[in-house]
């Protein structure tokens, strides 16, 4: 389960959360106020390419993978 970051608008505090994919985007109460007046972070795991668009691990079916550092390991084996 992917882990999310939020940030309560009220308190202005961060927190992490783990949530489903399906979660992600639905009102994460704040637990330090209990309010649910929170804006979903971008998550440490999709800003990591930095300088590229997000959504290129959601598509293509394993056209690149964590071991490889190139942009395509169609040769790649995992
Ligand atoms: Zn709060």
């Amino acid at each position: 389960m992917p882990l999310y970051e939020y940030r309560c608008e009220a308190c202005r505090i961060k927190f992490d959360l783990l949530r489903s994919f399906a979660d992600a985007d639905a009102p994460a109460r704040c637990p330090q106020c209990g309010g649910q007046d929170t804006k979903r972070e971008l998550s440490r795991v999709v800003a990591m390419r930095s300088g590229g668009g997000e959504g290129a691990e959601s598509a293509g079916g394993g056209s690149s993978c964590a071991g490889c550092s190139s942009s395509n390991c169609a040769n790649c084996s995992r």
